[in-house]
């Protein structure tokens, strides 16, 4: 059993923390957000009052922060970075002891990783970039898809981790790498949403039973996840997250960004991230993803059915 320390424990992180804590390990968690570190404590693990408190006696460092420059804050300190703030005391690398795994769950650009892995590398810390897929109901029920970034030997030592929060993991490439699986999720999900949308509006239109159509579709060959899990709620209008389509809105960012130093052409993904654009433009950012359905029904002057 280790001693880790837990920083960003909201929608993602929390459930997660709470499983390590089951799990028998000993966790000390920060959050900007005091909420947070509650519900951390009531589950069994230990409330720092900042980023030093948290790492100092730990073996392992985990971060699930919403963003490149929450991550840049927490691990390098506010220097170097803006952010929330909360971690003025120096960052991850001033206070974590040499040895450390540090994983970081959070979806980035795979330049932050790379920078992150290479100054942490630097100071004698093991770091794999490891985010993850399946919402937060996978958090929830410990069933994450994590997609790791670094060295085979980190991988291996971080398995006990990954077991306890996810179902299925792999490496996947150096430092980097499991951001740009992440971008290739986020990029299918984005695009299979758009289309249930569609589906939903075409079939609302037409005057046909959409419940009942759908469950006909997702016994078919557009079977998805995506249908089995959130039909109901799209159909009941129901958008509370789940995932904020402004994080989905900074992950098409990653994804165009990443394509475009891969030098490739993706225009599903160009215009699956404009409808996104549109849906923060219109003041949904803080609805879950699914509700890219205003956004196509609303092109089509129709409002919920
Ligand atoms: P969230 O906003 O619910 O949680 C992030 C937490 O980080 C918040 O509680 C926030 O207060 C905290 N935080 C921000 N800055 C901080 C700082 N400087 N120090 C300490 N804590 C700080 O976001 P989330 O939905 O849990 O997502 C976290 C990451 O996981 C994101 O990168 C997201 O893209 C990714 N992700 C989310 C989902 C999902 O369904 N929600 C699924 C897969 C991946």
């Amino acid at each position: 059993m280790s001693k880790i320390a837990f920083i960003g424990l909201g929608i993602m992180g929390g459930p997660m923390a709470g499983h390590l804590v089951r799990a028998g390990h000993e966790v000390t968690g920060y959050d900007v957000a005091q909420e947070g570190v509650d519900r951390l404590v009531a589950a069994g693990g230990t409330g720092a009052a900042g980023v030093a408190e948290a790492v100092a006696e730990a073996e392992i460092v985990i971060t699930m922060l919403p963003q490149d420059e929450h991550v840049e804050t927490v691990i390098f300190g506010d220097e170097s970075a803006g952010g929330d703030g909360g971690s003025d005391d120096g960052g991850v690398l001033r206070h974590a002891k040499p040895g450390v795994l540090l994983i970081d769950f959070s979806t980035v650009r795979p330049e932050t990783s790379i920078k992150v892995a290479a100054a942490g590398r630097e100071l004698g810390l093991r770091v794999l970039d490891a985010p993850v897929s399946g919402g937060e109901q996978g958090a929830v029920d410990a069933v994450l898809s994590i997609m790791v970034g670094g060295a085979p030997e980190d991988v291996e030592a971080a398995a006990p981790i990954f077991e306890v929060v996810g179902r299925t993991y792999e490496r996947v490439g150096g430092s980097g790498a499991g951001q740009y699986v992440k971008a290739a999720n986020q990029l299918i999900v984005g695009g299979t949403y758009a289309l249930v949308a569609e589906a939903i509006v075409l079939m609302e239109a037409a005057g046909v039973d959409a419940a009942a159509g759908l469950d006909v579709i997702a016994g078919g060959l557009a079977a998805s996840r995506i249908l089995d899990i959130k039909r109901e709620s799209m159909l009941a209008r129901r958008f509370q997250p789940g995932f904020r389509i402004d994080l989905h809105h900074k992950d098409m960012g990653i994804a165009s960004a990443a394509a475009r130093s891969a030098e490739v052409s993706l225009p599903m993904t160009a215009l699956v991230a404009q409808l996104i654009a549109a849906a923060r433009a219109k003041g949904y950012g803080s609805l879950d993803h699914s509700a890219l359905l205003k956004v196509v029904e609303e092109l089509s002057g129709r409002t919920a059915a």
